[in-house]
């Protein structure tokens, strides 16, 4: 498969607006001759430019004159990021001298990259395969520091590592399978001997175990919906921050969402926790405040869990149940009874309820048993150094791998149907690192990444 393009692919690698370095990125067969093209430095042995060097050069216009000064990097084929030639400019970070410098090197014969199209370009090079692609933008992405571990476990191949010894455990199996097929009087003998019902039980409970990795990951991905529902004045906003903590100054917004006022998010344990203040859901005649609050009651409709707020003192009114009437049916509820630093006693009119929770989001106490609760409803076993940062793609794989070798088992009276349902376990787990992949699943994995990656 490892195809070298034939079109040079050049991009800005570093994120808009200014910047002490902005680096610009090009990918492509024979990128010596454009690197020297581009600074003017001809030499008649051809020694530059040196591999993995850093050189200190002018960026030539067409007329000749610099565009700007900085560090070129020469990485040779096939011993680069994407596998062909790739030269790294550096260069002074201004949006006006990025832009000047990614012209250039247009005019040199480079395309502009689509997103993800030097990461799919190492891909299709072997430089790494689909898990690990996938492990580069969820290390870009990652919205908590639990998250970029996790995600560059995934990049370093630990989870590709695993798939590749199921695969390997399933093509024995399969060998052996199909051999006894062969031989139709012993079969089930055969396989006993050769353990071959162990070995699948073994594989299924080793593929089922990643499975609830994955799905921890998934957790750690995607986090929690949070709706902290309440009237005014309750503590909302204190709650917020006393459930941050140290956290908050860590805590970015997920890629790709435009910011929201009535959105924010935190992490508690590394999960990341996205909160919607429903403070901002009250009747307006602004068309644009209007718009904002149809979102945010799609994203409630959303919600993981709803956290309903009164103060304590006050227990709660007939104006929350107005509220509970527009919270969306089924979530689970925690009902938090704050500001129990004012109060001695719980609010004496409310009756026992399974999941309240009395505490001061002003002086923190109790705020661990609220962190427990979204713990508990979240499913996070709070192990996450074995996580695996998955996707729903890996999901499905793995629940699919998991039931065609649960099914394979269950054959051992039909060897053909045996030899079928690995087969199948096979597909699905290969799909996991793309080696089955097709390419329109190739085109909706890269598209997501930012161009420059
Ligand atoms: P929100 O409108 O629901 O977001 O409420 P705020 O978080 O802005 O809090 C309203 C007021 O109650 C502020 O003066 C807070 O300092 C105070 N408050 C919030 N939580 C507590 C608490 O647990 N104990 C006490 N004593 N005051 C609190
Ligand atoms: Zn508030």
């Amino acid at each position: 498969m490892a195809s070298q393009s034939k079109v040079v692919i050049a991009a800005i690698a570093t994120p808009p607006g200014r910047g002490g370095v902005g680096v610009v990125r090009v990918s492509g067969p024979d990128l010596a001759d454009f690197a020297r093209r581009l600074t003017g430095r001809f030499s008649s042995n051809n020694s530059f430019p040196q591999v993995r060097k850093a050189h200190l050069c002018r960026f030539l216009a067409a007329d000749d004159s610099a565009l700007d000064e900085g560090l070129l990097l020469y990485f040779a084929a096939p011993n680069s990021y994407t596998g062909e030639d790739v030269v790294e400019l550096q260069g002074h970070g201004g949006p006006v001298v990025m832009q000047m410098l990614l012209a250039r090197c247009l005019e040199l014969g480079a395309r502009l990259a689509e997103p993800g199209e030097f990461t799919r370009r190492a891909f299709l090079n072997q430089k790494l395969d689909l898990a690990q692609a996938e492990g580069v933008i969820d290390l870009i992405d990652a919205s908590t520091q639990a998250a970029a571990r996790s995600a560059l476990r995934s990049l370093s191949g630990v989870f590709s590592e695993q798939v590749h010894v199921w695969r390997d455990k399933l093509v024995d199996l399969r060998m052996l399978v199909e051999a006894t097929l062969d031989f139709p009087e012993e079969e089930v003998d055969f396989l006993q001997a050769a353990n071959a019902f162990v070995r699948l039980d073994a594989l299924h409970a080793e593929v089922s175990a990643m499975l609830g990795r994955a799905q921890q990951g998934s957790l750690l991905r995607n986090g929690l919906q949070v709706v902290l529902a309440g009237q005014p004045n309750v503590g909302k906003s204190s709650l917020l921050n006393q459930l941050a903590g140290d956290d908050r100054a860590i805590v970015t917004d997920v890629a790709g969402t435009t910011r929201d006022v009535l959105r924010e998010s935190i992490q508690v344990e590394g999960i990341p926790l996205h909160i919607i203040d429903t403070a901002g859901l009250r009747d307006t005649e602004d068309a644009v405040e209007r718009i904002g609050i149809a979102r945010t009651w799609k994203e409630i409709e959303r919600a993981d869990v709803v956290l309903r707020l009164v103060d304590a003192r006050v227990g709660i009114t007939a104006e929350d149940h107005e509220i509970d009437g527009r919270l969306p049916v089924g979530v689970p509820v925690i009902w938090v009874f704050n500001k129990s630093d004012l109060s001695a006693t719980p609010a004496h009119e409310e009756p026992a309820r399974e999941s309240a929770i009395y505490l001061s989001a002003k002086t923190g106490v109790g705020i661990d048993l609220l962190r427990a609760a979204l713990l508990r409803i979240a499913g996070w076993e709070g192990r996450a150094e074995d996580v695996i940062l998955a996707r729903e793609r890996h999901l499905s794989a793995l629940r699919t791998a998991a039931n065609h070798v649960r099914t394979a088992r269950q054959c051992s009276e039909q060897l053909d149907l045996m030899a079928e349902e690995l087969r199948l376990a096979q597909e699905a787990v290969n799909a996991i690192t793309g080696e089955f992949g097709a390419d329109d699943l190739l085109g909706v994995i890269f598209s997501r990444f930012c161009i420059g990656k």
